[in-house]
């Protein structure tokens, strides 16, 4: 299918989703994950209305950016685990870091982004389900409570939501107990009222469970293959 018609495949199924769950349509915000696709594709989920777009790893960003300045709506998120001698280049390629899963990750964004002086949007990758391979930080642990208990001693970041990737399987189903979760940490995260964290942002739901996500209270979800079609690479 052309890229067009899969994008507004996608946009019909996440308004049927959101409308499913009682929730709007616009409360949910398509994230296009163009890692591995080059600027090309970018430019043409861009001109078919997207403009809000995921890459996972600095270098292949930094090698693509340049062709896609002037897509001046554009919003360039990092979603990809983040080495902390990456910080510097990322805080410099990307305005949003939404894989921000250590102090130490934090510290070095937050004095990145003086430098720049620009302020970054941050969102905690929360690792749901525990993985070992996985990034993110594990919920219920020392290193989240520090993170957020740090967020006013980092003025250049804007830590307003949690991100997670759940434990993979081929049915959307298994992934709904690790949103449910999810949506059970970031209300609890909201009600301790953490100073200078906001709750707002919920980004969870890929290509195979964004509708799973969506009902249970997704406010991101990005999705690659169904926009952009298979990736041969990773
Ligand atoms: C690749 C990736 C996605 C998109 O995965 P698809 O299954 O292609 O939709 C979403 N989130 C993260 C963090 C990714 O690395």
């Amino acid at each position: 299918m052309p890229l067009a018609d899969n994008i507004e495949h996608v946009q019909r199924r996440i308004a049927a989703a959101a409308l499913q769950a009682g929730r709007k349509a616009e409360e949910v915000t398509l994230l296009a994950v163009s890692k591995t696709f080059p600027p090309e594709q970018i430019r043409a989920a861009y001109d078919s209305g997207l403009r809000v777009f995921g890459e996972n790893r600095v270098q292949e960003f930094a090698g693509k950016i340049a062709a896609l300045r002037d897509l001046r709506e554009a919003e360039w998120h990092m979603i990809g685990h983040l080495q902390t001698n990456k910080a510097a280049q990322a805080a410099e390629l990307f305005n949003h870091i939404d894989s921000v899963d250590s102090v130490r990750l934090a510290r070095k964004l937050n004095s990145a982004a003086s430098h720049l002086g620009k302020k970054l949007s941050v969102l905690v990758e929360i690792n749901i389900g525990g993985e070992a391979a996985k990034s993110g930080v594990v919920p219920d642990s020392p290193e989240l409570e520090t993170l957020l208990n740090a967020a006013p001693e980092l003025p250049f970041l804007d830590l307003h939501g949690l991100m997670t990737v759940p434990p993979f399987s081929d049915d959307s189903q298994q992934s709904r107990p690790y949103f449910r979760k999810m949506r059970e940490i970031f209300n609890h995260i909201a009600e301790c009222r953490f100073p200078a964290v906001r709750m707002e942002a919920l980004s969870m739901g890929m290509s195979h469970d964004y509708e799973v996500a969506i009902e249970e209270g997704a406010t991101c979800v990005r999705v690659g293959t169904a926009i952009f079609g298979a990736r041969t690479s990773l």
